[in-house]
């Protein structure tokens, strides 16, 4: 799992502060990302991600062909959030997602 700064845009100042921070592919960089019905991994042996315990994954592209993974993942009562399965779509195709 990488580090979830990659996923923050320096210059994402066109939306109000109070809407938090804006996301960018972690990939190219482009701000045009979506995000797909997330999934819950229950598990409690290292199976759910690197981490002993649960985890959420949130599907991620980007307009530009570019998959990732937004992780949370949970190990003895601490909690980590980054990136995974950064890859390149075969085809850009969001009806896979929506
Ligand atoms: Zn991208």
């Amino acid at each position: 799992m990488k580090q979830i700064y990659k996923l923050f845009n320096p210059l994402g100042e066109i939306a109000p502060d109070s809407w938090g921070s804006q996301l960018q592919c972690p990939v190219c960089s482009c701000e045009y990302t979506h995000f797909a019905p997330p999934i819950l991994k229950k598990n409690d042996n290292y199976e759910a991600w690197e981490g002993r315990g649960s985890a959420i994954k949130i599907p991620m592209y980007c307009e530009f062909g570019h998959e990732w993974e937004i992780v949370i993942g949970f190990h003895k009562g601490w909690c980590f959030m980054g990136i995974d399965n950064e890859k390149k779509m075969n085809e850009y195709n969001t009806e896979k997602y929506l």
